[in-house]
């Protein structure tokens, strides 16, 4: 089969696209056809090298992959089910899904939502899908249309563009943060309102600014996220899910205990099942798959390299789909 191997000698981590055996596979009890994988953000730190993603070498990178069970342990999948899986240390410490199968716990796969085939799924992927887990928590804190505005940070990446199409979808207002001002009408036809410039996000934080937003959808973390947090209204949630721009979080506890404001945590990689699955059926309800197609582009195995390249160099937009056959 075909994949994309990561190796490391002596420090020097080195990524190649070969054929290999399928003795590469780590240990799983049910082995996928992948047809599709994806570009995220965490693929291409662990493509270029960046510390922090692989844990285990040599690493077949992706974290998310799509396709049909070829075989599997577990009596409730049968050989020709359509599956995706996101996360799990999938492309970290289990070999992923840049590579024509994968070994994986069946514990580990969502089926495809009715609607959604498997590169629709891929398009989505885990920014999507986390996309939709800030939607939902916005929600469960009681954020709808009617409370107010909606800020995207990051808003041309694959979290963001997801993140506007979803809201816009669901008749959220929304403004978008965004360092590419040249991709305005992308932005607006997603579903953006308002288009404001991340440098209004960079400078230096005021504790409370103009309340603005009744909810937040950042990928940015540091000083953006900190803006972000001050301009919330009274009561109003924060979703932080991301760090585009740093670590750090630069701010104070004024807007918390003056405003009442929420920040929530969001992680994709181990989110519960139960959470999946809902965020799966929910992207197949509030998700107009034309705007996905318009915010996707679909690469091969031997584009991986260099496009991922693109990505961390922030000259993407939207979603990167891999072929991988
Ligand atoms: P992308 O690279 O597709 O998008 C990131 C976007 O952030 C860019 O397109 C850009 O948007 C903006 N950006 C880039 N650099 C900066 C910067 N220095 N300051 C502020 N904004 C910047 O990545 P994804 O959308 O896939 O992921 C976004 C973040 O979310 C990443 O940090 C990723 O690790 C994280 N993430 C976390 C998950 C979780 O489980 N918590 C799951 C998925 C992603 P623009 O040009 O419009 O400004």
């Amino acid at each position: 089969m075909k994949a994309i191997i990561i190796e490391k000698q002596d420090d020097q981590q080195t990524t190649t696209l070969r054929e290999v055996g399928d003795e590469l596979l780590s240990a799983g009890d049910t082995l996928i056809e992948v047809e599709y994988s994806g570009l995220n953000y965490k693929d291409a730190l662990a493509i270029c090298h960046k510390p922090g993603v692989i844990r285990k070498w040599p690493m077949i990178p992706g974290i998310d992959l799509a396709g049909t069970v070829k075989s599997s342990d577990d009596s409730s999948f049968k050989p020709g089910d359509k599956v995706l899986l996101n996360g799990y240390g999938v492309g970290e410490v289990h070999t992923g899904g840049l590579a024509q199968q994968a070994n994986v716990k069946s514990e580990w796969l969502v089926r495809l939502p009715k609607g959604i085939d498997a590169e629709q799924a891929m398009a989505i992927g885990t920014a999507g899908y986390t996309a939709m887990l800030c939607v939902l928590a916005l929600e469960e804190q009681g954020i709808t249309p009617e409370t107010g505005e909606v800020l995207v940070t990051g808003a041309a990446g694959g979290v963001g563009s997801v993140a506007i199409a979803i809201l816009a979808k669901l008749g959220y207002s929304i403004t978008a943060v965004s360092g590419r001002q040249e991709l305005k009408d992308y932005l607006q036809r997603l579903g953006a309102k308002t288009i404001v410039s991340r440098s209004d996000f960079e400078g230096k934080v005021k504790p409370l600014d103009k309340a603005r937003f009744a909810g937040v959808v950042d990928v940015a973390g540091s000083t953006v996220l900190a803006n972000a947090i001050a301009q919330t209204e009274y009561g109003g949630v924060v979703t932080a899910c991301g760090l585009a721009a740093g670590m750090d979080l630069p701010t104070s506890v004024a807007p918390f205990i003056l405003r009442g404001v929420k920040l929530i945590g969001i992680d994709s990689v181990m989110a519960p099942m139960s959470k999946r699955v809902e965020a799966w059926q929910r992207l197949a309800r509030d998700l107009d798959l034309s705007l996905l197609k318009e915010m996707t582009h679909v690469i091969g195995m031997g584009d991986v390299k260099e496009t991922a390249q693109h990505l961390l160099a922030g000259q993407l937009r939207g979603r990167t789909v891999v072929d991988v056959n």
